[in-house]
C-alpha cells in the first residue's frame, strides 16, 4: 500500500535522519470524537493493524469526559478509569489501552501535535517526532477558557479550579473533600457551574454561585425552568448572585492561595475555594491559516470535510451545516455531537457513506438525582410552554412563528416520554396549542 506502517528511515542530502512513521489514518485528539473514532474503524470497518494512530496530549486513554463532572465528584464509590474510558456510553467494555494494541491501533499518548503541514500531510509532535497520514480526523475538541487569558488580576492564584480533563477533575475532587462545611464560589451559570455546584453541595460543601445572566444556563433555558432549577439548589443552600461578573481575586497575607473574590457590583466575597466554567474554546490554533473557518470553529461541510480534501472534522472544534435547519452552520459542544459526527466522519472518510450528516441537536444534564434532556432548537422569537412542573417532572416545547414544534425538554423522564419529545423535534408537528395551553394551565405532568 502507499501507506507503510512503522517507523520508515528518510534520509535527505545532510545525511541527517528524520523518523517519519505513516498512517493510513490519523485521528488528533484523544477525547471523546477520538474514542468513538476509533471503535468505528475498528468494530465497523475492521481496519488492518497499525493503519490508524490516535493522537493525544492526554496521558490517558480517550474517556468519556461527561463523567468528570457527575460520577467522577459525586458517584458513591466515585466513577474512575478505567471504568469510564470511551466508549462504554455506548455500551459494551471499556476501550483501555490494551484495546488498542490488541486491534493494532496505535495509541500515542502524550504527544501534543505543535505543527500540522497540510501540504506534506505531516503532523510534528512537540517532541520532533513526526507523523505521515492519508486521511486525518481532526478531534482537537475545546479548552475551558481561563480567566487568566483575560487578564483578571488574582487569577493564578492557587485554588482556583477548572475542570475539563482528568487530572483537573483529581485536583476539584481532593479541592472538594478538604472544604467539606466551607465556603466555594462558583464562577458561571452554565453546564460547569450547575453541575460543580451540585457536586459540591452533595459533598457537604457551601456553595455561592455568581454570573452575569438574570438566570442559570440563560442560553437554553427560559426563565421558568431555570426558575425551577434555582429553587431546588436554593432549597440545599445555593446562594446566586446574578447580573455581575468576577473583577479580581486576592488572597490574604500573601498566602498564595485564593480567599477574596471582588466582582464588578464591588461586593467582597470571601472563600476557601473557586471553580470557574465560564465557557470552551475550539481548539484550532494548528489549522487556523490552512484550513477554512466559521464561528470559531473549523468550517466543515455536510460531510463533515475540512476545506482540505483529506481532512475531516468532529467534535467541538468543528462548524458544520445543520441539515434540519435549512444548513445553517453551528457548532455543538455536547457529546452526542462528538460521538455521531466521529462515526459519521469515519464512514465517510473510509469510502463507505455519501450522506450528509444530519444531527438532531440535544443536550443533556445531571444534578442531584435530576436529570434533563433537550432536543431540537430554540429559535429567537419561539414561544415557550411549560407544563407539569410537580412531581418534580417539568415539560417543555419550544413553538416557531410557524405554529411547529422546533424544540422539546423533559426532566427525569421515562423512555417513551423522551422518545416521544425527541420524535417530536424530530417531526415538527404542528403544535396542538389548545391542548398545550390547558396542560399548562392544569400543570399536569401527563399532558
Ligand atoms: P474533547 O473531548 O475535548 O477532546 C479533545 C482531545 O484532543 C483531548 O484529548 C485533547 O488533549 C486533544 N488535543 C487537542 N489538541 C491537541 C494537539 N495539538 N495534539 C494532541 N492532542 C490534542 N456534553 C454533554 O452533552 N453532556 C454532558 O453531560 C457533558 N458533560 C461535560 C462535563 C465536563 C466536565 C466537560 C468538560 C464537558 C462535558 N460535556 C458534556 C461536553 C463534552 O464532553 C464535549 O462536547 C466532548 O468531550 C467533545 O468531544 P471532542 O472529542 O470534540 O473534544
Ligand atoms: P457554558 O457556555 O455552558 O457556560 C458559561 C457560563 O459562563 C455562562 O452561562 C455565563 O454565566 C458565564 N460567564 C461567561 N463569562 C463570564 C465571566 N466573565 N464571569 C462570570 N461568568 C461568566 O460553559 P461551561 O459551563 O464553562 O462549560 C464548558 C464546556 O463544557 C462547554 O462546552 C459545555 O457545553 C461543556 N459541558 C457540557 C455539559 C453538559 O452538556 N451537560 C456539562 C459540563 C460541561
Amino acid at each position: 500500500g502507499r501507506y507503510r506502517s512503522g517507523p520508515i528511515r528518510k534520509h535527505n542530502w545532510s545525511m541527517s535522519t528524520t523518523s517519519v512513521k505513516a498512517y493510513e489514518y490519523i485521528v488528533l485528539g484523544g477525547g471523546n470524537a477520538a474514542g468513538y473514532a476509533a471503535r468505528q474503524l475498528v468494530e465497523k470497518h475492521a481496519i488492518a493493524a497499525h493503519k490508524l494512530a490516535v493522537i493525544s496530549a492526554e496521558s490517558v486513554a480517550p474517556y468519556e469526559r461527561p463523567a468528570l463532572s457527575k460520577g467522577y465528584l459525586t458517584a458513591n464509590p466515585p466513577a474512575r478509569l478505567p471504568g469510564f474510558h470511551t466508549c462504554v456510553a455506548a455500551g459494551g467494555a471499556p476501550q483501555t489501552p490494551d484495546w488498542y494494541a490488541k486491534h493494532g491501533v496505535d495509541l500515542l499518548l502524550s504527544t501534543e501535535i505543535v505543527k500540522a503541514d497540510l501540504a506534506s500531510k505531516r503532523l510534528t509532535a512537540k517532541d520532533g517526532s513526526q507523523y505521515a497520514y492519508g486521511k486525518l480526523l481532526l478531534a482537537t475538541g475545546a479548552d475551558a477558557l481561563h480567566l487568566n487569558e483575560l487578564g483578571m488580576a488574582g487569577a493564578e492564584l492557587d485554588g482556583i479550579y477548572y475542570l475539563r480533563e482528568i487530572a483537573e477533575a483529581e485536583k476539584l475532587y481532593e479541592a472538594m473533600k478538604a472544604n467539606v462545611n466551607k465556603h466555594a464560589v462558583v464562577v458561571g451559570g452554565g453546564y460547569i457551574g450547575l453541575e460543580c455546584t451540585a457536586a459540591l453541595v452533595a459533598n457537604g460543601v457551601r456553595v455561592t454561585m455568581v454570573f452575569p445572566e438574570p438566570h442559570v444556563m440563560a442560553r437554553l433555558f427560559t426563565p421558568q425552568i431555570a426558575a425551577h432549577y434555582e429553587r431546588i439548589y436554593a432549597e440545599k443552600g445555593v446562594s446566586f448572585i446574578k447580573g455581575t461578573v468576577v473583577d479580581s481575586f486576592a488572597d490574604e497575607h500573601g498566602s498564595g492561595r485564593v480567599r477574596f473574590i471582588r466582582l464588578k457590583s464591588g461586593a467582597v466575597l470571601e472563600a476557601d475555594m473557586v471553580v470557574v466554567g465560564i465557557g470552551a474554546k475550539p481548539r484550532t490554533a494548528l489549522f487556523d491559516k490552512a484550513l477554512a473557518m466559521e464561528a470559531r470553529g473549523i468550517k466543515v461541510d455536510e460531510h463533515l470535510r475540512t476545506s482540505n480534501p483529506d481532512v475531516f472534522g468532529a467534535g467541538d472544534v468543528i462548524t458544520f451545516p445543520l441539515k434540519m435547519y435549512g444548513n445553517r452552520m453551528t457548532r455543538v459542544e455536547h457529546v452526542g455531537h462528538a460521538r455521531q459526527s466521529a462515526m459519521h466522519a469515519v464512514d465517510v472518510m473510509v469510502g463507505a457513506s455519501t450522506e450528509p450528516y444530519d444531527y438532531l441537536p440535544f443536550f443533556y444534564s445531571k444534578v442531584f438525582n435530576l436529570s434533563w434532556k433537550f432536543w431540537g432548537d430554540t429559535p429567537p422569537n419561539a414561544k415557550t410552554i411549560v407544563a407539569g412542573e410537580m412531581n418534580p417532572k417539568l415539560v417543555a416545547v419550544w413553538i416557531d412563528d410557524s405554529g411547529h414544534i422546533v424544540g422539546t425538554f423533559i426532566e427525569s423522564g421515562t423512555e417513551q416520554e423522551e422518545a416521544k419529545l425527541k420524535e417530536l423535534a424530530r417531526t415538527r408537528p404542528p403544535a396542538d396549542m389548545e391542548r398545550l395551553e390547558q396542560a399548562a394551565a392544569a400543570k399536569d405532568p401527563d399532558g
